[in-house]
């Protein structure tokens, strides 16, 4: 029972990460009235708004314009609903599960918003920085996941420097723009969120995963060694990494 209200809490703010995906990056204010198609601008009742159901009942298309709707919101929800489950079900009725509820929808906007825009928007890093910053002043949270106060500021600072200073020698020695600082300032949010330690790590992670899925299309020469790549998705999926092999990473340290 409590499994499906964390279920549909999941979808709900999944649509509310839809609504952030749409609208950050045109700086649209996020709560400006109810959502609306985009191709007839007909408004959308509530009763075609619930996640899931009011995508199958109309099989992904508007009520009255029958234009196909973005595969994105249903992707969207799906990824949040499923998420906040797998949370719930690991860390059960905690502080550390309301944490990573915030967590992974800053994370699923981010995602969704670096790979179409090519930007990470700062309302949501800061949020990321502070709450980050803030919880690891709580004794009572698991120390190796999130560690205190003092790992959390070097962490937060350590993030930064290391990509602004890519961006910087970059910018220096080639005239060309490698990473953006969008870039920096989310691997700042996450060293707040994890402490230093998770940054070489997450880092590794991050390029590893970004050659191993750059590769074809270098092959391919649809992109040549110096076009711009969205990174955040690849520094949110090395964080991931990071959080799931924490316990080997232990034993190892
Ligand atoms: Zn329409």
């Amino acid at each position: 029972m409590f499994s499906l209200a964390v279920f549909i809490l999941g979808s709900l703010w999944g649509s509310f990460c839809n609504v952030c995906i749409y609208r950050l990056p045109e700086d649209k204010g996020v709560i400006t009235g109810r959502s609306h198609c985009l191709n007839c601008k007909s408004k959308i009742s509530w009763y075609d708004n619930i996640p899931f159901i009011s995508f199958l009942i109309l099989r992904g298309q508007c009520r009255n314009c029958k234009i196909k709707i973005d595969y994105q919101y249903f992707l969207v929800e799906s990824i949040a609903a499923l998420s906040f489950l797998a949370i719930f079900k690991i860390y059960g009725l905690s502080t550390t599960t309301l944490l990573f509820f915030i967590l992974s929808i800053s994370f699923i906007i981010i995602f969704f918003i670096d790979l179409k825009h090519l930007i990470i928007p700062n309302e949501i890093t800061y949020s990321m920085m502070i709450i980050g910053f803030i919880k690891s002043f709580d004794p009572y949270l698991n120390q190796s996941l999130f560690p205190n106060y003092f790992h959390s500021l070097v962490g937060g600072v350590l993030g930064y420097l290391i990509i602004w200073s890519i961006y910087y020698f970059y910018k220096k020695f080639k005239n060309k723009e490698g990473m953006g600082l969008g870039d920096a300032k989310l691997l700042s949010a996450i060293g707040f969120w994890f402490g230093w330690i998770s940054i070489p790590f997450i880092l590794i992670f991050s390029s590893v995963l970004a050659i191993l899925i750059s590769i074809p299309s270098l092959i391919n020469k649809s992109k040549t060694m110096t076009t711009q790549i969205p990174y955040g998705p690849y520094l949110i999926s090395g964080c991931l990494l990071y959080i799931i092999l924490l316990e080997q990473i232990q034993k190892f340290l």
